[in-house]
């Protein structure tokens, strides 16, 4: 994760650091550097721009030029900046979910075919079990691609998490209207519903969610994008939170995710949390998403 980007800002800052002076110069120097390497790492233009603006308006706009480390300074602003771009700040919630809710707390998760989100739906429904000690049902209500409902009940065996069972022929909404009744019934505290992807974003996919939305009341709505599609994900991103209130992503494939623009860029682009961070195809490979520990990661 991020590999490429930490070698190249690593080189610029051993640099910076490596010297007792620094001019203002050798700080636009060092910018048109990280510029660079942001978009190679596949972030969007005016993400990157607006970073680079704001790192170099500190650096040389205050006292960091006359201090006595001032490469040291430039580096801890860019580290700043870096938590502030992958959405620290403002709400970065402990954990990623709010599961405070009356109950059931309805978690639905939204997302295009092929993005992981049933692999991820299993993830967090093990996460909130052994993490949270919180009783969790899942529901599948793609009745779009064959054996999809099938594939939820495989994987809620492994988690240890009960799916409810599959009615042939009924609809989503239907689903979902069953899944909440069962879910009292059983006293279930978290919810879990599995939506229907789709190929491409689409209206009837859309309206599709909003009706799911509209019976289930969910608290919150997970967004799965596969990190490895790069700005593509964020586009996604924007597409889906204009039609349905999403409270977060989800980003699969980091595992395989050597650049890292679409962690990079979807705060700015979405106005959405990363919540979490998925690693692998285990089911305990899932990770809560913190900034500050992303930026450590990418500074070394
Ligand atoms: P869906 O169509 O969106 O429900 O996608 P699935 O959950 O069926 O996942 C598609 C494939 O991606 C499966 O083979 C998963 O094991 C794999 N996958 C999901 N998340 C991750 C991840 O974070 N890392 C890796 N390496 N593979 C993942």
């Amino acid at each position: 994760m991020f590999d490429t980007l930490s070698d190249r800002l690593g080189t610029v800052f051993d640099r910076l650091r490596g010297r007792g002076a620094l001019s203002e110069q050798d700080v636009r120097d060092a910018m048109r550097e990280v510029r660079v390497a942001l978009l190679e790492a596949d972030v969007a233009l005016p993400v990157a721009r607006r970073f680079i603006d704001s790192v170099t308006e500190k650096a040389v706009g205050q006292d960091v030029l006359r201090s006595v480390t001032p490469g040291q300074m430039v580096v801890k602003i860019v580290h700043d900046e870096l938590v502030e771009m992958l959405g620290g700040g403002d709400g970065a919630v402990a954990e990623g979910l709010n599961l405070a809710a009356k109950p059931p707390v309805v978690i639905m998760m939204v997302g295009l075919q092929g993005s992981g989100k049933t692999t991820t739906t299993a993830k967090l429904a093990k996460w909130i079990r052994e993490k949270h000690g919180k009783k969790a049902l899942m529901a599948s209500l793609d009745v779009a691609r064959p054996a999809a409902q099938e594939q939820l009940a495989v994987l809620g065996t492994q988690v240890e998490v009960a799916t409810l069972p599959i009615v042939q022929g009924q609809q989503p909404v239907d689903i979902a209207r069953r899944a909440l009744e069962s879910a009292r019934l059983q006293a279930i505290d978290v919810l879990l519903l599995d939506t229907a992807g789709r190929l491409h974003v689409d209206q009837a996919l859309m309206d599709e969610m909003k009706a799911v939305a509209g019976v289930s009341a969910p608290t919150e709505v997970l967004l799965v994008v596969d990190s490895l599609t790069g700005q593509d994900a964020v586009n996604v991103a924007q597409s889906f939170s204009g039609e349905v209130p999403l409270t977060g992503v989800v980003l699969t494939r980091m595992d395989g995710d050597a650049r890292g623009g679409a962690a990079l860029s979807m705060r700015h682009v979405t106005g959405k949390p990363i919540k979490f961070a998925g690693t692998g195809e285990k089911l305990d490979a899932i990770e809560a998403f913190h900034p500050g520990r992303v930026a450590d990661r990418i500074l070394g």
